[in-house]
């Protein structure tokens, strides 16, 4: 979104392709867990910006090799983002096995007891949205409170438990490595008050029907599990650079597509790409005012 902006205020005309029913990629994703909303608004402002510049927005487009025949642009930027990592494990193919992104788009659901493979930033956040569930609202602890229905211990055990029984198996020493210090702090505060139970130094040795193995110093566990939420790492997704290299427009990758990283580095490479796709790049046939298609392409 950043790259459109950028470029449609250089006087591009642009044409942004995402193949999602809704601008703002991993953001919605980041934004998912409580208290992390923040990354939706960026998003929604993003995509403001986007409406305002002028940018023309098509959704549900998935941009292959035939499109990009059919339009034509001058330039494209591949912002096409990442994927998350299936690892090797054996059982990891079962049908209670889910990606932690689809929780976080709400397309999967999981049982009662759910243990969360990987424990940075996305495992953290995603087993505390999952110990969440079924915990007392803010409003029905008012009304409890207030009316002295139950004891100070006991609402507090209400509204910090919930219906799941959620364990995090990380294989660094530590969880949320990759968080900052002081979000780190907050979120193993949460992790502790939520109840979530953590296994660090722990590897996955198998997935099956019943349960997670786990190795810990040479001592073998069994976790049961009715469901596995796989939060191991993002790689980057960027399957058409290597087509538009060959037909020899201008192009830029950008973003995670490149190599995962964070919102800042994705939006200000974003930028910079948009700002700087100009005239000496773009064929001078190709960019008649007069001409049917796009200065610039984008996909994501
Ligand atoms: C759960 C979670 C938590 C995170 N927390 C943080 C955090 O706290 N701080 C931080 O800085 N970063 C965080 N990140 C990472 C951050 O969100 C990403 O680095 C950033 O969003 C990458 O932006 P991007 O535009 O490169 O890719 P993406 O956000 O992945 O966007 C790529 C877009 O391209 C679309 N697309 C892909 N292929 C095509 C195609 N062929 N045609 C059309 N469209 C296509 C996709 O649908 C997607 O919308 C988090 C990520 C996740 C998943």
């Amino acid at each position: 979104m950043s790259a459109a902006v950028a470029a449609a205020e250089r006087g591009h005309r642009v044409v942004l392709h995402e193949k999602g029913d809704r601008l703002g990629g991993q953001l919605l994703l980041a934004g998912a867990p409580p208290g992390r909303e923040e990354f939706v608004v960026l998003a929604g402002d993003l995509a403001r910006q986007v409406e305002l510049s002028g940018v023309s927005v098509v959704l549900n487009s998935t941009v292959g090799e035939a499109l990009i025949e059919a339009q034509s642009p001058s330039a494209v930027i591949l912002a096409t983002g990442g994927e998350p990592i299936t690892p090797a494990i054996p059982g990891v193919e079962l049908p209670h096995v889910i990606q932690a992104w689809d929780l976080l788009t709400g397309n999967a659901r999981t049982g009662r007891r759910v243990v969360v493979i990987g424990g940075g930033a996305v495992g953290v956040e995603t087993a505390l949205l999952l110990a969440e569930k079924g915990t007392l609202s803010g409003e029905a602890l008012k009304f409890l409170l207030i009316h002295e229905a139950e004891s100070i211990e006991d609402l507090y055990s209400l509204a910090t438990h919930g219906s799941k029984e959620v364990t995090v198996i990380e294989m660094l020493d530590q969880l949320g490595k990759n968080f900052g210090r002081s979000t780190r702090w907050g979120m193993l505060q949460d992790v502790e008050r939520c109840g979530v139970k953590t296994r660090v130094a722990a590897t996955v040795v198998e997935i099956t029907t019943e349960y997670v193995r786990i190795e810990t110093e040479g001592r073998i566990e069994e976790i049961p599990a009715d469901s596995v939420v796989l939060a191991v790492g993002t790689r980057a997704f960027n399957p058409l650079q290597e087509r538009v290299a060959a037909r020899g427009v201008a192009l830029r990758v950008v973003g995670d597509a490149v190599r995962p990283a964070m919102v800042f580095d994705a939006i200000h490479e974003g930028f910079t790409a948009g700002r700087d796709i100009g005239c000496n790049e773009i064929d001078e046939e190709d960019t008649e005012c007069c001409s049917d298609n796009p200065d610039v392409g984008m996909s994501g």
